[in-house]
């Protein structure tokens, strides 16, 4: 048999680690073993390496490797936190089946991380062939609210271009949807079941709310449509209301999850859906609190970008497929390129349909096939000769 690729060997010390984001729980130990593991690894390709401080105890790992050519530096950026460890059998540790390797965080992201790693060793191991300077971003918080990124975005280091690592099946990701997350609650009056009369049902305020959401907001959707990505979506995602069977209830509330496709701004989209529901309902007497939970952009760089351009030579190069992709799930991409300016892209190992699952695995082969994509990534971009 072959023998075994670094990047494997890695991604099964990384999927051994837990790395539970701590919004899914008291189990969760949050990404500080995992950058302790990558600072490490940094530290003896002999990477320049930070920690950024994110929030109480969680930290961005930075390495940098530097060739004098900082106005041209490409980006790998990789989360380390995973979602919860669920049913999910032997989550930490690592197996290999019928040319997969399962684990928790094996797709999501680890995958991505261990393969960025290599190529970050291999190019701290032949800097001549650089045409750029190289970063590396393994960074918290992505499972929750993009905090990581976040921090990064607002920090003094500059990049051109970045990849972001998420199982794309290796295909390159250059758009993806974004969301406005809120919650809404009505508000009644309690009385006594055997006196309704007495009460203001807030279940009942409800009923008109969702009549709303689904008469008036979600049937407008499938007007607006992006090449890539198709159309938004909206989902009415919980329900909680009332507390026991003798009482009007007094409260009921509602979580929905919008998600917007490039070009919608979501925050002018939530203001949208708020006015329809003012003005459906004005006439009620229906009023609705509003907390926003979550706004997140969606990513759409443009396919003349050196980045693209550099990913689509490397990938057909490699035989890999070379066209442009659009996908539904989020990722740290959108906030690099809308808030930082920095054209990125999307491109990873393993496939979105077995992150988060019960059986997450990734393809081994695909993990050696993403190293040598990051590799090719570094090696040749901005390069002026690109295709001469
Ligand atoms: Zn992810």
């Amino acid at each position: 048999m072959d023998k075994k690729h670094t990047s494997l060997e890695t991604l099964e010390d990384l999927i051994r680690i837990q790395s539970v984001n701590p919004f899914f729980g008291e189990e969760a130990r949050g990404e500080g073993e995992v950058a302790d593991y990558v600072e490490h690894r940094c530290r003896q390709a002999g990477l320049e390496v930070h920690r950024q401080p994110v929030s109480a105890g969680r930290e961005n790992v930075i390495a940098e490797l530097r060739v004098g050519r900082p106005n041209n530096a490409l980006l790998f950026e990789a989360h380390m936190d995973t979602v919860s460890l669920g049913s999910m059998e032997n989550p930490l540790e690592p197996t290999y089946a019928d040319d997969r390797l399962y684990g928790r965080g094996a797709c999501d992201t680890k995958g991505s991380l261990a393969a960025m790693l290599y190529a970050m060793e291999e190019c701290a191991r032949d800097p001549e062939q650089l045409s750029s300077d190289v970063v590396l971003c393994a960074s918290v918080d992505e499972e929750r609210a993009y905090k990581g990124i976040l921090a990064f975005v607002n920090s003094d280091i500059a990049v051109t271009g970045a990849i972001v690592g998420e199982p794309t099946y290796l295909g390159i990701v250059v758009a993806h949807k974004g969301c406005a997350r809120f919650r809404l609650e009505t508000r009644g009056k309690a009385a006594h079941t055997s006196v309704p009369h007495e009460g203001d049902n807030a279940i009942y305020q409800m009923a008109e709310v969702l009549r709303v959401m689904k008469k008036d907001v979600e049937s407008g959707l499938a007007r607006l449509d992006h090449a890539l990505v198709g159309p938004p979506t909206v989902v009415v995602a919980t329900i909680r209301g009332g507390t026991q069977v003798n009482i009007v209830p007094e409260r009921c509330a509602i979580e929905v999850d919008r998600r917007v496709i490039p070009g919608e701004d979501a925050r002018e989209v939530l203001d949208g859906m708020l006015d329809i529901l003012r003005e459906r309902l004005q006439n009620s007497g229906v009023e609705v609190d509003v907390e926003e939970l979550l706004l997140d952009w969606a990513l759409d760089t443009s396919p003349e970008s050196a980045v693209v351009r550099r990913a689509q030579q490397v990938a057909s190069g490699l035989g890999l497929d070379d066209s442009l992709h659009g996908v539904a799930y989020g990722s740290d991409a959108s906030k690099l390129q809308q808030l930082g300016g920095v054209p990125s892209i999307v491109f990873g190992p393993g496939s979105i349909a077995q992150a988060h699952s019960k059986e997450e695995w990734v393809p081994v082969e695909h993990v050696e096939r993403a190293a040598e994509f990051y590799v090719g990534m570094a090696r040749g971009f901005g390069r002026t000769d690109d295709g001469a």
